[in-house]
């Protein structure tokens, strides 16, 4: 699940769960195309995987200070968040897992919860998670408080970080080698 290439490149599977309606899909977008597109549905390419499960499945490399690049292959579920019997087909050889809730959704925090522990239990030995409060711009509507998820994430040794999509708020630093997820999954 962590492949080097030619010494210099780095290749780490990547997968993003979470409810539906999180933004999982907006976060991708706005990591690699700097775009948010509320109104586009499927706005990833069709996964190699395969029309029956329907995955999406984009890439995108990042510079380390010397001179590695490590290649992210991002897994975005296309809306099946609901099918969980299909969940271990994107996480399956994952070396992270970005585990994304809705800052406004208590629902979606629990449900984040159960994605650690089922990640715990059957995800890839070693994997590195990261929790992910999305729709920081909505403070005025939040339900979870940010001191919730600095403590699940801190019980459970993952990276945490609130995250805009709208706004691109945290987008890079949560996989900048030198606070994000990157750093933690080449080590
Ligand atoms: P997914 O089902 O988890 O992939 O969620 P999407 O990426 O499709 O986003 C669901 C909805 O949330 C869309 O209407 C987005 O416009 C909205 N959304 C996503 N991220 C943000 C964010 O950071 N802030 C706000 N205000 N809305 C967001
Ligand atoms: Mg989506």
């Amino acid at each position: 699940y962590l492949t080097f290439l030619m010494n210099k490149e780095a290749c780490v599977k990547l997968v993003l769960l979470g409810d539906s309606g999180v933004g999982k899909s907006c976060i991708v977008l706005r990591f690699v195309r700097g775009q948010f597109d509320p109104t586009s549905k499927f706005m990833l390419c069709t996964s190699a995987l395969g029309v029956t499960v329907g995955a999406s499945f984009l890439s995108q490399t990042i510079a380390l200070q010397d001179s590695t690049t490590v290649k992210f292959e991002i897994w975005d579920t296309a809306g099946q968040e609901r099918y969980a019997a299909l969940a271990p087909l994107y996480y399956r050889g994952a070396a992270v897992a970005v585990i994304v809730y809705d800052i406004t959704s208590p629902d979606s925090f629990n449900k984040a919860q159960y994605w650690v522990k089922e990640l715990q239990k059957h995800g890839t030995p070693d994997i590195v998670m990261a929790l992910v409060g999305n729709k920081a711009d909505l403070q005025e509507n939040r339900e979870v408080s940010a001191q919730d998820g600095i403590d699940y994430a801190e019980k459970n040794g993952m990276f945490f970080i609130e995250t805009s999509a709208k706004t691109a708020d945290n987008i890079n630093q949560l996989f900048e080698p030198e606070a994000g997820i990157c750093n933690r999954a080449i080590v």
